[in-house]
């Protein structure tokens, strides 16, 4: 059976001060030996988080990496900056990030291939928009997200990935998916994973459903039979946390 994972994205929150108290305070809340607990932090917060976070079950993951090795990137964290520190888990292509920060299919496939190429996970996020819920295109969608996400990975790489279905409609709007709607997709998913590669494949990754995930919505959406944790962004801020990563 696959182990759930349950990831924060912190998102452009929390000096590094604040990050040190709010690790301190989630610590005894997200304590579980069930799921994997990531809190995935801005750049800077990654040294401080971690030291906070030591003797505890929470792994501290980066929200973005570049796909070059080093150089003139001026503003860009390279994978082996994050490596250097023990990050195991980065979040590639945010709906953020494509937004604001052009990043595109292709981009999210270099990153995707970078982070294997250095040993990290990468929490691959895909997701539509409303308009295209509404022209009843969404699988279509994210199957296109998919294939190109995962061009030229291996089956084996495929199978440690994690991927977060978030539709976009539902970030940070309060407007969280139905259960049905979000395990649909998430089982879109998985079927599109199974054609690219094989069912031994799309059987080992983990898919996460995001997009106003809150302590009340968590144990339905979990219990699904292809959403293995979530990843979430304004709660995870809260204690509600807690409450969501022990959700059961
Ligand atoms: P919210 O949980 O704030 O809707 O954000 C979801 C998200 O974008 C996580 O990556």
């Amino acid at each position: 059976m696959r182990r759930k994972i349950i990831a924060g994205n912190w998102k452009m929150n929390m000096t590094p001060s604040q990050a040190v108290a709010l690790v301190n305070e989630l610590k005894p809340l997200v304590a579980t030996d069930e799921a994997d607990v990531v809190f995935c932090v801005p750049a800077i917060d990654i040294i401080p988080a971690m030291e906070a976070a030591k003797g505890s079950n929470i792994e501290i993951g980066a929200e973005n990496m570049y796909f070059e090795e080093s150089g003139a990137f001026t503003g860009e964290i390279s994978p082996s900056m994050l490596t250097d520190v023990g990050v195991k888990y980065v979040v590639i292509g945010h709906s953020e990030r494509r937004e604001y920060f052009a990043e595109t299919d292709e981009t999210v496939n270099k990153k995707v291939k970078k982070a294997f190429e250095h040993g990290i996970t990468p929490i691959v996020c895909c997701g539509e928009t409303l308009t295209q819920r509404e022209q009843g295109v969404t699988i279509d969608f994210i199957r296109q997200q998919i294939k190109i996400a995962f061009l030229d990975v291996t089956a084996e790489q495929a199978a440690a990935a994690v991927i977060a279905y978030e539709p976009i409609w539902a970030i940070g709007t309060g407007k969280v998916a139905t259960t049905a709607q979000a395990q649909e997709v998430c089982a879109a998913i998985r079927k599109c994973i199974a054609e690219i590669y094989d069912q031994a494949t799309a059987e080992a990754i983990r898919i996460q459903y995001g997009g106003s995930v809150t302590a009340a919505s968590a144990a339905e959406l979990f219990a699904q039979p292809d959403i293995d944790g979530g990843l979430v962004g304004g709660a995870s801020l809260k204690p509600d946390f807690g409450k969501i990563v022990n959700y059961k």
